[in-house]
């Protein structure tokens, strides 16, 4: 269970959302068990159950001590060409459950306009879904979500500020001429990669990444989708990094 340092009130958290019913519910928790909580960007610990008013809306409330902060350093950030909200919503929580360290989310050319729409790239929207993978995945380090609503702004004039912070610059491609194997090597520094629309980079895309030090890289034949070659792409780093 995470909470944002504003509702610890003297070591007590009133709960009386989602997570409320999640503790009475599903964990079934009642006076004086135990839960693991953590609080966002912060330490982990636990929290005894003090009370809990059953009904609707359920209330939850918790003694809460904490202790350690995870160590965990996420390395790697990712570019997200904005998916079809159904697809973001699971790319959120699949983020913040790997640890990712920033999730860029950007227009292309083949992201639909109804996309940006969506109430999702709202800040209480997609932190909601960030936070139930952070839970998943026990973890308390929220990753940031940047938005770029244009494509020219984004790399021409913000990836020349930030691109050197990245030792490995990754732009997931199917017709990609590398291999991730054959690009990253073993050993410190972070890394971008860059994910693109459903149908796709275009050409224009890929030459501006690569303008930028971006390399092509290619899982192999299969066309996977977003998310899959999100968690995908994650998975084969981290294998190469032993990250
Ligand atoms: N037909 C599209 C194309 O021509 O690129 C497929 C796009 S795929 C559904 C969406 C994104 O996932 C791609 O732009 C790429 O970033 C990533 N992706 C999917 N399969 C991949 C693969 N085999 N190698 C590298 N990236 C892949």
């Amino acid at each position: 269970i995470l909470f944002e340092e504003q509702e610890l009130d003297g070591g007590r958290v009133v709960l009386h959302d989602r997570r409320a019913v999640h503790i009475h519910k599903v964990l079934r928790a009642t006076i004086g068990d135990r839960v693991r909580v953590g609080l966002v960007n912060g330490p982990m610990g636990s929290g005894r159950v003090a009370s809990v008013v059953k009904g609707r809306p359920t209330r939850v409330e918790l003694d809460v001590e904490l202790g350690e902060i995870p160590t965990h350093q996420p390395e790697i950030d990712i570019i997200l060409a904005l998916p079809r909200p159904i697809m973001l919503r699971r790319i959120l929580g699949q983020v913040a459950a790997l640890g990712i360290g920033t999730l860029f989310i950007i227009q292309a050319n083949r992201v639909e306009k109804s996309f940006w729409d969506s109430g999702l790239l709202e800040e209480g929207e997609y932190l909601e879904h960030l936070r139930h993978g952070l839970e998943q995945a026990v973890d308390t380090r929220l990753p940031q979500v940047r938005i770029f609503r244009k494509f020219k702004p984004f790399v021409e004039d913000f990836l020349p500020l930030v691109k050197d912070h990245y030792r490995f610059r990754i732009l997931a491609h199917p017709y990609g001429t590398a291999t991730l194997a054959g690009y990253l090597g073993p050993g410190e520094g972070r890394i971008v990669v860059a994910v693109g629309p459903e149908g796709g980079w275009v050409d224009f895309e890929v030459e501006r990444f690569e303008a930028q030090g971006f390399r092509s890289c290619s899982l192999g034949d299969r066309i996977l989708k977003v998310d899959t070659a999100v968690v995908a792409l994650h998975a084969r780093i981290s294998a190469i990094r032993e990250l």
